[in-house]
């Protein structure tokens, strides 16, 4: 137990240090079904430990969130993908929407909200290009959460709740939380063409958002059969690893039309009548 402790005092020493230099971030480009472009992407966090090489975020978000480190992390994540989409957006000369995932930690922040709107007028970017991705866990705190979300969308942004259906999904907070985008777990697009029960969830989860007038974004696509079983059952929009992984910025900048017609091609096949 000693040592493990030490070993997370260590982790959590070095977690701080990082904030000059060792993270960055990851974009994943997102595929609207709709108008057939790449018009979105989420911001990824990546952490390059010097000695410990890439470490996923799933290992060091729970630190940060424990250590309360998450708060300037979590800013920093926010001002770097505005800044970021903002450059991308003059480069390529067409709108990319980004979307940023909040900790619980960021929402208990107390000056979430002016630091959120600090970051649009510092980077410039249009607030509704912004969007702000939270996850189910939140739920727990009802009261204490949905007046942020509201003065949130008040600046303009949009709410995405994230990995739904694996927490402690209840209705109730569909119809509470004021919300714009429902993302679908990837553990269920997995296996939406082999299991029966994860394809009746996810039909049922795109049919609740339709109903509420959410939109619906799938991710985790990994082939072709996965695409085109989500843009029959009218998804609004994928990510997954089939369009592409999360990649760099001058990487996304560089690759987007390559990357573009990669999805033009798709598209051409799913438009062919079968
Ligand atoms: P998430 O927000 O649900 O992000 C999606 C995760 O799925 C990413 O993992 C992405 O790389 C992965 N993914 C996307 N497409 C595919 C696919 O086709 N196949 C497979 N196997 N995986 C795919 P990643 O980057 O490791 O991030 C893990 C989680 O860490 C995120 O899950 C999010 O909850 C959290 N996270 C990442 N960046 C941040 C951040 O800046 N702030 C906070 N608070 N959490 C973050
Ligand atoms: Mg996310
Ligand atoms: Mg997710």
């Amino acid at each position: 137990m000693q040592k493990a402790r030490e070993n997370r005092m260590r982790f959590e020493n070095d977690l701080k240090y990082t904030l000059n230099g060792q993270l960055f971030l990851e974009y994943q480009p997102q595929l609207d079904f709709k108008t057939g472009e790449i018009s979105s992407m989420e911001a990824l966090i990546r952490w390059r430990h010097p000695e410990k090489g890439l470490i996923s975020p799933f290992e060091f978000i729970p630190i940060a969130e424990e250590s309360g480190l998450i708060v300037p992390i979590g800013n920093w994540v926010l001002e770097t993908a505005c800044r970021d989409t903002v450059a991308l957006q003059q480069k390529l000369g067409k709108r990319i929407r980004v979307a940023v995932n909040l900790s619980i930690g960021q929402i208990y922040q107390e000056d979430l909200v002016d630091e959120v709107e600090r970051i649009l007028n510092k980077t410039g970017i249009t607030p509704s290009d912004l969007q702000l991705e939270v996850t189910e866990s939140m739920s727990d705190n009802v009261q204490q959460i949905i007046p942020v979300l509201q003065k949130l969308k008040a600046l303009g942004v949009t709410i995405a709740m994230d990995d739904f259906g694996t927490g402690y999904s209840s209705l109730s907070y569909l119809k509470e939380f004021p919300i714009d985008v429902l993302k679908i777990d990837r553990s269920f697009v997995w296996s939406i063409l082999d299991s029966e029960k994860d394809e009746a969830l996810v039909r049922m989860i795109i049919s609740i958002a339709k109903h509420l007038g959410l939109q619906v974004v799938a991710e985790g696509i990994e082939n072709m059969a996965q695409l085109r079983y989500l843009n029959e059952h009218e998804c609004d929009k994928i990510q997954g690893y089939y369009i592409s992984k999360p990649i760099t910025l001058e990487q996304l900048e560089s690759k987007f039309s390559e990357l573009q017609s990669f999805v033009d091609v798709q598209m051409k096949q799913l438009r062919v009548p079968r």
